[in-house]
């Protein structure tokens, strides 16, 4: 099987950070990075092809390695893009985006998202599981031709859940690569 990791936002913060915690001084662009290494070795470790690349460019808008080009010039099976959420430093919780709930960019997001919130709800009881939904406008949901997800792991804006960010990625990268392998088993079986 071969994974394309997208982690969300520009290598460095550089022109784009994503969303930032000023109090804990943490970038979005950074943590997504880092979880999408461990999710990486994980998958590697599972026997899986993987190729990361973190880019500001989604699809030849701007300079740098074209995201949804490689993704499908390297003929990816699976591609997850890993984002952290923000709103108004109130809310928390994790989502996972997929184009729409009857392809199997859904059963693939069906099964990260299970292995996510089972994780983060065993680190902590109140983390909130706010569903799966559609964003069929993404480019990286749209315009790729493999089934693809966007995770937003949790609200860096909030600072609960950047704690959980900051201190548990072993466990969020885990899970992510759990359910990828879940997926699997279940779209081979
Ligand atoms: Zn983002």
């Amino acid at each position: 099987m071969k994974v394309f990791i997208n982690p969300g936002h520009a290598p460095n913060g550089n022109p784009d950070p994503g969303a930032i915690n000023e109090f804990f001084r943490i970038r979005e662009c950074d943590m997504a990075l880092s979880i999408g290494e461990l999710v990486k070795r994980y998958l590697i470790k599972a026997g899986c092809g993987v190729k990361l690349l973190q880019s500001n460019n989604l699809y030849g808008e701007s300079a740098g390695e074209n995201i949804i080009q490689s993704a499908n010039d390297w003929e990816a099976d699976i591609f997850v893009s890993i984002h952290c959420n923000a709103f108004d430093k109130t809310v928390r919780g994790a989502e996972t985006l997929v184009y729409d709930l009857i392809g199997e960019g859904y059963s693939l997001g069906r099964c990260i998202h299970a292995q996510l919130i089972e994780e983060m709800q065993d680190i902590d009881g109140t983390f909130p599981d706010r569903g799966i939904r559609t964003r069929s406008l993404l480019a990286v949901l749209r315009s790729t031709i493999m089934p693809a997800v966007l995770v937003e792991t949790a609200f860096i804006d909030n600072d609960i859940d950047a704690l959980l960010l900051m201190n548990h990625q072993q466990e969020i990268a885990a899970a992510i690569a759990r359910g990828i392998t879940d997926y699997w088993q279940q779209f081979q079986g």
